[in-house]
């Protein structure tokens, strides 16, 4: 599914693997490859285009988690937004009471909805209903028997009736479902090999007639923008409540996926994956795109990555910096929040109004070492308000971590220097990084 797509893709995030950081300059080399990549998958042109707009967008704005390359925070922007443009989410089948619940497919011909009204029927059974199905496509000469032997397979009634009257098939249909007792009727509609006036009347005087809670358009993702084309087509003519993509597991590129919900503004609900009664399966945007990019494990990385460097816990930072109140303590939180994410510099990157600034800062991890081993040995207080170190505690700190007296007072002195200095950065004035140079 979508091999070609992900290698696209793959190229790209290669190509950025090298820089240091997102630039205007090459996010927007990186975007015309997203966007090539995208029109040879069939996407529809608006919709790449408009893709790459907010694809950039959120890469320039996105945080600076420097512990990351930047291909991998381009993998995660560009799934969250394959995810926004496939979604939201919306599979669960509205069943209205009291019953039967009327579902309505159309599409055209070949496009597997025949095969899908069967698989559906299977599926809102296992979700403990009572289905029926009902033959209204008359058009296609062998689709009622079609119907009729899925039905006998999984044992779930057809109604039909040798007629060229649909509207009057699908009253009698619902008639016939409401004296068996039916939770869910599903309307196999006719199809034609392409859209025109006929077809259209003919479904929309039976969506009257039925009148269906919900209407799924069924169309074959294979046939790319063809079938994003006829969404587009049923939508303006029927009340549409979702889309049904089929053949998802022949489709290399996956154009009908990633555009249909963008035209149409309706949800994917369901895709289908295979020819069997089960290969039917509930949308879900967030691992269609992962599956499209086939990179889960940057994803989380990345997102464990950024939800180290909490926002709110920024902000807070900040404002304890302008104030002069930034403690030890909040020094040591911050250190031990980059062990877990690897390089002090990425840490001392994430402070506030640091990013971008400290290029030519060179910090030693041995000496951060040494200072953690301090703080560790102060006490809550001493380490929310360095002011209270005394002589005598500073021998004890001095003991308790192995170092000596000098150790300490060096560090205190560099840390009120570094604080002042990120007061004057918090409150907007630009100083220079070299205070920082003695940590
Ligand atoms: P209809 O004319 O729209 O009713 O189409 P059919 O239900 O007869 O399906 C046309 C062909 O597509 C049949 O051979 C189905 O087995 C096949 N088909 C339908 N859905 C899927 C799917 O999700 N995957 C695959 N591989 N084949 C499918």
């Amino acid at each position: 599914m979508f091999e070609s797509l992900t290698d696209r893709f793959n190229s790209v995030f290669k190509s950025l693997s090298g820089r240091g950081r997102i630039t205007e300059s090459n996010i927007s080399d990186a975007m015309r490859e997203v966007r090539k990549a995208l029109l040879e998958a069939d996407v529809n042109y608006q919709v790449a285009k408009q893709f790459c707009k907010d694809v950039r967008e959120a890469a320039l704005g996105a945080e600076v988690v420097q512990s990351l390359k930047p291909g991998q925070v381009l993998i995660k922007i560009v799934q969250d937004e394959l995810t926004k443009l496939m979604g939201p989410e919306g599979s669960d089948i509205y069943y209205v009471s009291p019953g039967p619940t009327v579902i309505m497919l159309a599409g055209l011909q070949g496009c597997g909805k025949t095969t899908t009204a069967a698989k559906l029927a299977n599926y809102v059974r296992s979700e403990g209903k009572k289905p029926q199905m009902v033959a209204v496509d008359l058009q296609r000469p062998a689709a009622i028997e079609q119907l009729k032997t899925l039905g006998e397979q999984i044992d779930v009634p057809v109604y039909c009736e040798d007629s060229k009257d649909s509207v009057k098939v699908a009253k009698n249909g619902l008639k016939d479902a409401k004296k068996n007792d039916a939770d869910v009727v599903i309307l196999d509609t006719a199809g034609r090999l392409h859209v025109d006036q006929e077809l259209m009347d003919e479904v929309s005087n039976v969506a009257k007639a039925a009148t269906p809670h919900q209407i799924y358009l069924v169309c074959d993702s294979m046939t790319g923008q063809d079938a994003v084309n006829s969404a587009k087509e049923f939508n303006d003519r029927l009340e549409l409540d979702g889309v049904i993509l089929t053949k998802l597991d022949g489709d290399a590129r996956g154009g009908a996926a990633l555009s249909v919900k963008a035209v149409t503004g309706k949800p994917i609900k369901f895709a289908g994956v295979g020819e069997k009664i089960e290969d039917l399966q509930k949308f879900h945007p967030d691992r269609m795109a992962g599956r499209i990019l086939g990179m889960g494990d940057v994803v989380s990385l990345v997102e464990k990555a950024q939800s180290e460097y909490d926002e709110k816990e920024a902000d807070k930072l900040k404002n304890k910096m302008a104030e002069g109140k930034f403690g030890l303590d909040d020094f040591l939180k911050q250190m031990s929040k980059i062990k877990n994410m690897g390089g002090i510099m990425s840490m001392m990157k994430m402070l506030p109004g640091m990013a971008g600034k400290m290029d030519d800062l060179d910090v030693d991890e041995k000496e951060f070492k040494r200072i953690e081993a301090i703080i560790r040995s102060m006490t809550y207080n001493e380490r929310k308000d360095p002011e209270v170190l005394t002589a005598s505690r500073r021998r004890r700190i001095a003991a308790g971590c192995g170092l000596t007296v000098n150790d300490v007072s060096g560090l205190i002195k560099t840390f009120k220097r570094s604080r002042d200095m990120m007061k004057m950065m918090a409150s907007g004035e630009t100083g220079s990084m070299s205070a920082m140079k003695g940590l």
